[in-house]
């Protein structure tokens, strides 16, 4: 088996394409060592990193590695693992990222190229090849890779924008929800307790009015920055309205849930915010309701009814809705304590 390579020729020139500012891995498999070593060096004066494989069975190795190559050329006949068969395992994991695969083979008949490429074979080159043309192809597998590739950070990107609030970066109303839906799932299950806690900054309408709508956003800004720091790595954090945050808390009873709503409380009220004019004091009043079952509508609305009442009761503060029998004359705990 011969491989024409046109060594003097467009095989060497340069193909006018940006220089990544890493070379691309390529794994490259193949049985016979002189194409082994004509593989890469053929690769490495292109500019990829190559991986040789010396069989099937080390190419899928590669291939199912952590932060595996993206571009694989693969000899069709192999021991072990030929070329087919790794495509049709690449492509029935129908893994991200994409992997583009090109076959190399001897074979010409042109139901061997229809077997390669329902494998799942992205392109086919028939042994000799001409170098130039392995270069080419190559190159038309990475661009197609780099289009693969904006199109996953544009999705990306969507879904960000999907379930975060764009002001403050939190999740966002219909994210925390869903949130909360999963953990009082969860907990259902497990029998354990999940709290909320609804926060709405005080007289926040008096800061837009002071120092303008703009710093307004940056205290929003920064409130959620504090609440977030102040939560533990697996409660949620989430812009419910305007001024108004809903944290999840999963595994917290009422206790414990009022302990981290006195945190979050003190997040925000002991240290004063900057303005463009001077420094604020910003305060939030809490209402705080667990349970371990039922609808999150109803959590949300007891959290949201123990707000109302820490408001009531002169704001910087937290309120617990209860439903114990201690607290049953109006299901009512306030935290004067804290004040
Ligand atoms: P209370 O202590 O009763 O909660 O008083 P408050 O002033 O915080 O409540 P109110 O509901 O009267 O006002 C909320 C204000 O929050 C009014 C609204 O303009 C402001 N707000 C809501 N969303 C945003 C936002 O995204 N940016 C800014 N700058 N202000 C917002
Ligand atoms: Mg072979
Ligand atoms: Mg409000
Ligand atoms: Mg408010």
């Amino acid at each position: 088996m011969t491989t024409t390579t046109t060594t003097n020729d467009l095989a060497t020139q340069p193909l006018g394409l940006p220089s990544s500012p890493r070379p691309m891995r390529v794994v490259a498999a193949e049985d016979n060592p002189v194409f082994q070593s004509m593989l890469k060096t053929m690769l490495t004066k292109w500019g990829y990193q190559p991986l040789i494989a010396r069989s099937g069975t080390e190419a899928w190795r590669i291939l199912q590695s952590e932060d595996a190559p993206r571009l694989a050329v693969l000899d069709w006949m192999m021991p072990g693992m030929d070329g087919v068969e790794i495509c049709r395992r690449i492509r029935s994991a129908n893994r991200e990222p994409y992997v583009y695969i090109l076959l190399l083979t001897a074979r010409t008949e042109s139901q061997d190229l229809i077997e390669g490429m329902n494998a799942g074979a992205d392109d086919y080159l028939t042994k000799p090849f001409n170098a130039h043309e392995l270069r080419v192809r190559l190159h038309a597998g990475r661009r197609i890779l780099d289009l693969q590739e904006e199109l996953l950070k544009a999705r990306e990107a969507l879904r960000d924008q999907a379930t975060h609030d764009g002001l403050t970066g939190l999740l966002n109303r219909t994210s925390i929800l869903e949130k909360l839906d999963d953990e009082l799932s969860r907990a259902t299950r497990a029998g354990t307790p999940v709290s909320v806690l609804m926060a709405d900054l005080d007289r926040f309408k008096s800061i837009n009015d002071t120092f303008g709508h703009l710093a307004g956003d940056a205290v929003l800004r920064e409130a959620a920055h504090r609440l977030k720091s102040a939560a533990r790595r697996y409660d949620s954090v989430g812009r419910y309205g305007g001024e108004e945050f809903l944290i999840v808390l999963p595994g917290c009873d009422a206790t414990q849930a009022a302990v981290q709503a006195e945190r979050m409380r003190d997040a925000l009220g002991a240290t004063p915010f900057s303005t463009p004019s001077q420094p604020v004091v910003v305060t939030v009043s809490l209402g705080v309701a667990s349970s371990s079952e039922g609808a999150s509508e109803t959590l949300v609305r007891q959290a949201d009814t123990a707000l109302y009442w820490a408001k009531a009761d002169g704001r910087n503060r937290i309120a617990l809705h209860s439903a114990e029998p201690g607290h049953a004359t109006c299901g009512r705990a306030l935290m004067p304590d804290v004040c």
